[in-house]
């Protein structure tokens, strides 16, 4: 099959890419390069640069390209940011998403993988997260994933569109031979930041919050790797074919690691020290987020194959070992 991969030159995307070639099927990228890395692209892939948001670009390439499943990537994913300039998150996300999908429709593609996240169930009464918990968002970040689960819902209903969400935990690690991994302009997360920190890149790690209800007071989340995400969405090609098709997958190990445990994985790693700070809490942070992956396991068949966080972070560092300055381009 034909995927088209919105935001392929990604850090999730790019990945995605690979394991697309891996399994016998063909990607195409479209990015507009506003943080994706040309370094990224495997060599021979088809690369369209331009924006989701404008119709007249996006509908030939579906068309001429005969793209089977679009895959979309491409969002603005800083919460923080998203509490101040909540425009330009809607319209990143849902606006540019809307006419992603009247791009779809013209164009008569009738199948998209979208990449969600577990924050839509907010702040929940109960631990881990399946998929039956009501979406409650409380960021302006985590609301425009939610919108658009909605209206992919609408979507199936009105015209038969087929789609499936993921719902990613905290997305990690890179390729385990080191070629790509996690390069974010700016960088907001953990294990890179840790990583970075033990390399002498910055000062130091601040950790946000100790005074949480967790067994070691800092916050607890679910690291999945980067490569188990992917080969998720592949494992939904073929469950796509009816129309009408909605699936939703929460994409997690189930297994939780507080902020402390991660500084102390990542000093046993690289052998260097972490040289971290206890700070305030972080705005919008939850205490726990961890997945019940029982649904995607079933389902998809899919394979956990980075179980723990130790064979996460190795290909991390891998990854930031062979380029301490991420991508070049
Ligand atoms: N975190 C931290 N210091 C940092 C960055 C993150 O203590 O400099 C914590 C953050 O509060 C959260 C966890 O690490 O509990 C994971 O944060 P990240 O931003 O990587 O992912 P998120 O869970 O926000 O999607």
């Amino acid at each position: 099959m034909k995927i088209l991969v919105v935001g392929g030159a990604g850090y999730i995307g790019s990945h995605c890419v690979r394991q697309i070639q891996a399994s016998g099927h063909e990607p195409v990228i479209l990015d507009n390069f506003s943080f994706g890395h040309r370094d990224a692209i495997p060599e021979g892939v088809s690369l369209y640069e331009g924006d989701i948001g404008d119709i007249d670009f996006v509908q030939p390439i579906l068309e001429n390209e005969a793209i089977d499943i679009v895959m979309h990537f491409a969002a603005l994913i800083n919460v923080g940011e998203s509490t101040t300039d909540p425009l330009k998150y809607y319209d990143n996300n849902v606006a540019k998403t809307i006419r992603l999908l009247q791009a779809m429709r013209a164009a008569k593609v009738e199948k998209i993988i979208f990449s969600s996240s577990c924050t839509i169930f907010g702040d929940a009464a109960e631990m881990p997260l399946h998929e039956e918990l009501p979406l409650q968002s409380f960021s302006s970040y985590g609301q425009t994933k939610q919108d658009i689960e909605v209206l992919l819902g609408y979507c199936a209903k009105a015209y038969g569109l087929s789609y499936a969400c993921f719902r990613y935990f905290n997305a990690s690690g890179a390729a385990p031979d080191g070629s790509i991994g996690e390069d974010h302009e700016p960088e907001t997360h953990l294990i890179p930041l840790a990583i970075q920190a033990a390399r002498g890149q910055r000062k130091k790690l601040i950790v946000f919050g100790t005074d949480y209800p967790t067994p070691d007071g800092t916050c607890l989340r679910d690291y999945v790797h980067v490569n188990d995400i992917s080969r998720a969405h592949i494992a939904t090609f073929d469950k796509l074919d009816q129309p009408g098709t909605e699936l939703h997958y929460n994409l997690g190990t189930g297994t939780p690691a507080s902020v402390l445990e991660i500084i102390q994985v990542v000093q046993e790693v690289t052998g260097l020290e972490v040289p971290h700070e206890f700070g305030p809490r972080r705005d919008g942070d939850v205490p726990a987020a961890y997945a019940y992956p029982a649904k995607a396991i079933a389902e998809l068949s899919w394979k956990i194959e980075f179980s723990d966080i130790k064979s996460i972070v190795e290909t991390a560092w891998k990854w930031h070992k062979n380029h301490p300055n991420g991508f070049e381009k």
